[in-house]
C-alpha cells in the first residue's frame, strides 16, 4: 500500500473561475521523496493543502497512510509534518518558544526543539524573536517545526526558497536524511536543482494538471543526446569534439584523442531537468 494515493483529484477555490488542480493522479511509496515541480501558480501549494486536509470540497479521492483522508480525524496531524510556503510563526515569540508551543500540542513523543534548531542551522538564533528573522530563517524554522513529532510523512512546500547557498545545502541534506531514515516526503518546488538532487520521482505540474511523473534520471536520459563532449587543447589550440555514447570504449577516434591531446572536460550530454520540463510542458519553470 502506498503512503499517499491520489485519484482524480480536482479542486476549485470558491472564488476561482476554474479548477486550481484538475484530475490529479499519483501514488507516493513509503520512503519515497516525491517532488511536485512547476512554475508559480501551477497548483503545487493547493495540492499540498488538499493532502494535509486544509482544503475541503474537492472531488476525487485522497488516501494517506492507509486511510481515506475523509476518515482521518485530528490524529492525522500526529502522524504527519508540514512546512508551509509562507510560514505562520508567532512573530512575537522566539524561535525556541515557537517550537515549544507547537511541541506541546502533540500527544505523542516529540523531539527536542534545541536539537531541531541545530539541524536547520538556527542553534544560535533560538532566543531571538521571530519578527527579527529573515525570510530564509523563517523557512528553516518552519522545516524544524515540521519535524517536531518525528513524522512518517512530511510535506514541505518550497523548503529551500529564499535560502542562501549554505542554508539551502543544509536543508537539502536534512531531506536526504529524512529519506535515509525511511520517511516519506512530499516536496513542492520550482527549483529544478532541488528536484533533481533529492527526488526519487518528480511530477511536472502546469496549470493544475500533471504532465508526467518519472525519476529525474530517466527523464534526463530520455530527453538528452547520447553523446559525449570532450574539451581539449592540442599544441595550445583549443577544441571540442563529440562522440556517440554507444560503443564509446571501442571508438578509435575517441581513444586516440584521449591519448594524444590535453583533456580539460568530458561530459555526457544528458538534458537538464529544466530542459526536460520545457520540452514536456512547453513552459519554463520561472
Ligand atoms: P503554486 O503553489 O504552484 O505556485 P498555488 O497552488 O498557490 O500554485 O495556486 C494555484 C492556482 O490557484 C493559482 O491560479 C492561484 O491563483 C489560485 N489560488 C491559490 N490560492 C487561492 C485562494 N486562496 N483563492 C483563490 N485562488 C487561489
Ligand atoms: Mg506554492
Amino acid at each position: 500500500m502506498p503512503a499517499v494515493d491520489v485519484d482524480g483529484l480536482t479542486f476549485t477555490y470558491p472564488s476561482g473561475p476554474r479548477p486550481a488542480v484538475r484530475d490529479l493522479r499519483f501514488r507516493i511509496d513509503h520512503g519515497e521523496v516525491f517532488g511536485f515541480l512547476g512554475p508559480n501558480g501551477a497548483g503545487k501549494s493547493t495540492t499540498q493543502k488538499l493532502l494535509i486536509g486544509l482544503l475541503r470540497g474537492y472531488t476525487g479521492t485522497i488516501s494517506a497512510l492507509g486511510r481515506d483522508l475523509a476518515d482521518w480525524g485530528t490524529d492525522y496531524y500526529e502522524q504527519i509534518g508540514v512546512s508551509f510556503e509562507i510560514p505562520n510563526h508567532y512573530l512575537r515569540l522566539t524561535g525556541l518558544e515557537n517550537l515549544s508551543y507547537f511541541r506541546a500540542l502533540y500527544r505523542g513523543k516529540t523531539r527536542r526543539p534545541e536539537a531541531l534548531l541545530e539541524m536547520v542551522g538556527l542553534a544560535d538564533d533560538g532566543g531571538r524573536f521571530v519578527s527579527e528573522y529573515s525570510k530564509g530563517m523563517k523557512t528553516r524554522l518552519g522545516v524544524a517545526r515540521a519535524l517536531l513529532n518525528d513524522p512518517r510523512l512530511v510535506f514541505l512546500d518550497e523548503p529551500t526558497m529564499g535560502l542562501d547557498p549554505v542554508s539551502g545545502r543544509r536543508i537539502r541534506s536534512l531531506i536526504r536524511e529524512m529519506k535515509q531514515t525511511g520517511r516519506t516526503v512530499f516536496l513542492t518546488t520550482h527549483d529544478m536543482t532541488v528536484a533533481d538532487e533529492l527526488c526519487d520521482r518528480v511530477a511536472f505540474i502546469v496549470n493544475g494538471e500533471i504532465g508526467i511523473i518519472e525519476s529525474p534520471n530517466k527523464l534526463k536520459l530520455a530527453h538528452g543526446a547520447r553523446k559525449v563532449a570532450v574539451e581539449h587543447t592540442n599544441d595550445g589550440i583549443p577544441g571540442r569534439s563529440e562522440f556517440p555514447l554507444d560503443g564509446i570504449g571501442a571508438n578509435a577516434d575517441f581513444l586516440a584523442l584521449l591519448r594524444e591531446v590535453k583533456i580539460h572536460t568530458i561530459h555526457s550530454q544528458e538534458a537538464t531537468l529544466e530542459d526536460v520540463f520545457i520540452h514536456v510542458t512547453g513552459r519554463s519553470l520561472h
